[in-house]
């Protein structure tokens, strides 16, 4: 089936009519048009599709910083129960998902379950990280376009690193560390609990994830038990910049 896109600027001239009629001006608008672009940005990489996708290495693709066991367990009963209850939760509340995308869903998530904002957060979460992960050795490195970004927004990659790290190892309990992208074309870190991003409508931050790192302790327990920051620190080995590079060059077109 092929998905109907928006650029960015056609949405946002209809934006504007539709603020101009709705009597909004300024900030409001811009506030709006950047959360309502999000949803709408997101469509454009790659949509993530409804079913859980095949994972496009072996479960040991990633060693030594993730083990073949933790892959294993994350991607066939983690994800996969993430999958499965996003297709329940669906169904009982009567989304076409033939008719939309996941990204639009998370943009008004607020309008549903617990259990859809869980399970349509966990499901994008992860389908997402599988592909920003790749063998160490044939991961790439950031792109001009994409250095040239993070040095505007971050003064450095090794800035970038400290406060991603920082994110993550500070996040109490479950969720994820992440690099978004918003309608200012500009790049930050942020984490978020659970399986929330910064694509659903009640994030305090709304943007596109650009790369993320799932620190729940099913993420790295069995081989790293308490030590989350060697985890996040060993996740660099495995960060797909060919990947990273590809979403960058989208988003920021
Ligand atoms: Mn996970």
């Amino acid at each position: 089936m092929k998905k109907k896109t928006f650029s960015r600027r056609n949405f946002l001239a209809t934006a504007g009519k539709a603020g101009m009629v709705a009597g909004l001006s300024g900030n409001a608008l811009s506030a709006l048009a950047r959360n309502v672009a999000a949803g709408q940005l997101a469509g454009s990489p790659a949509p993530i599709p409804w079913q859980q996708q095949p994972l496009p290495y072996s479960f040991s693709a990633l060693e030594p910083s993730i083990d073949a066991r933790t892959m294993e367990i994350h991607f066939t009963k983690h994800a996969a129960g993430y999958a499965k209850s996003l297709a329940e939760a669906a169904e009982a509340e009567k989304v076409d998902t033939r008719a939309i995308t996941l990204e639009s869903l998370l943009a008004s998530i607020s309008r549903y379950s617990a259990k859809m904002r869980n399970n349509a957060g966990g499901h994008y979460n992860h389908s997402l990280f599988w592909q920003l992960m790749a063998t160490p050795g044939k991961t790439g490195s950031p792109s001009a376009g994409l250095m040239t970004a993070i040095q505007k927004d971050f003064g450095s990659l090794e800035t970038l690193k400290t406060k991603f790290e920082d994110a993550g190892k500070t996040r109490f309990g479950s969720g994820w560390a992440w690099v978004i992208f918003d309608g200012d074309k500009k790049l930050s870190v942020v984490s978020t609990p659970n399986q929330d991003n910064s694509l659903m409508d009640i994030s305090e931050v709304k943007a596109i994830p650009l790369f993320g790192l799932d620190v729940w302790e099913h993420a790295y327990y069995l081989k790293y038990q308490n030590k989350r920051a060697d985890y996040i620190s060993a996740w660099w080995n495995v960060l797909n910049w060919d990947f990273v590079n590809k979403r960058f060059d989208v988003l920021n077109a």
